[in-house]
């Protein structure tokens, strides 16, 4: 039998997987971290039509494949990557390149007409675009980022892409709660984190920096940007906390400090298989709300992420 190599990921990386992805998809995960990631992107409707930049695509000579539960978004074989980065209409903003996984916890906020919405850590402003394009104008939407550098690329792709009516804030996140308390009907928190969902081996530089370290470094912050979002929230309402990390330091452990402060995690259905929050890890019992939390896993065409909603008590 011809055995693959191993990866040159990190040791205590690999080990950590095996106490973390169900058995049955740990070898096809740990794979898909050795193949050249799928290429994605969502066509941008504040300026174009999915027909106006499907043909346009199609008539540079990209080879679209439709993702099968998100009309508007389409991958390209990899080797048309840069391709599709100078392409006609990703520089006149028609499309904006962005994973699946990613485009998920957008939905599973799903923010309303007239409603007021934060999204508490926002840079490079996917998401933000996303949220800004499901508004349609019909509402706030209120945009916060505190890295400097990260703030003006968050403001140029905004501008960029149709979506100059967004209020940012170049702000440290974890005093919003503080000063806007129970302003918000929605908020996004799209945590800074370790990154493991986006782990490859071909691109040392997705796991150069991962240490078991930087993880408990994270999971701290988040709590800070999770308490000052859960006060920023109106009573009643949403809240959706995600990572591209599959560290439960960083995922379950975080949102069970939620449950502590009085929210409840929602059942959400996404559109395609994902997995349950972690019930226990390292020996604890984690709170068994945390299964309604749900885990996409890395196979290729998804990064791996991890999506909740929570409703803070009326
Ligand atoms: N939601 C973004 C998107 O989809 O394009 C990605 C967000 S990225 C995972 C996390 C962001 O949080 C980074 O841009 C980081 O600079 C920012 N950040 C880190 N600490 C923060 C804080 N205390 N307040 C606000 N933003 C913070």
């Amino acid at each position: 039998m011809q055995m693959n190599p191993p990866l040159p990921l990190p040791q205590k990386y690999l080990e950590r997987l095996r106490l973390i992805l169900p058995a049955g998809r740990l070898e096809s995960c740990i794979e898909s971290m050795g193949r050249e990631p799928a290429t994605t992107f969502r066509i941008n409707p504040l300026k174009a039509t999915a027909t106006q930049a499907v043909e346009a695509l199609v008539a540079e000579g990209f080879q679209l494949t439709p993702l099968s539960w998100k009309a508007d978004a389409f991958s390209v074989p990899h080797h048309q990557r840069r391709a599709l980065t100078e392409s006609a209409p990703c520089r006149e903003g028609w499309i904006y390149i962005q994973n699946p996984a990613s485009m998920v916890p957008p939905l599973v906020l799903d923010p309303h007409p007239g409603e007021w919405v934060l999204d508490l850590a926002a840079a490079p402003g996917s998401k933000t675009l996303q949220l800004a394009a499901m508004m349609a104008g019909q509402g706030r939407l209120s945009a916060v980022e505190v890295g400097r550098d990260r703030f003006f690329r968050l403001k140029a792709n905004l501008e960029a892409h149709g979506a100059s009516w967004v209020q940012l804030y170049l702000k440290d996140g974890t005093g919003v709660g503080r000063t806007c308390p129970a302003w918000f009907d929605r908020v996004l928190l799209d945590a800074p984190c370790s990154g493991e969902g986006r782990i490859n081996a071909l691109y040392p530089e997705t796991y150069a920096y991962w240490s078991e370290a930087k993880i408990r470094e994270l999971s701290h912050k988040q709590k800070r940007l999770l308490s000052s979002a859960a006060r920023a929230l109106k009573p009643g309402g949403v809240l959706v906390y995600s990572t591209c990390s599959l560290a439960p330091e960083e995922n379950e452990l975080v949102v069970a400090q939620a449950l502590e402060w009085g929210l409840e995690v929602e059942e959400i259905a996404l559109p395609f298989a994902a997995q349950p929050g972690l019930t226990q890890w390292q020996g604890k019992t984690l709170p068994p709300q945390l299964a309604r939390c749900l885990r996409i896993l890395p196979d290729g065409l998804m990064e791996g992420f991890f999506v909740c909603r929570l409703r803070k008590p009326g």
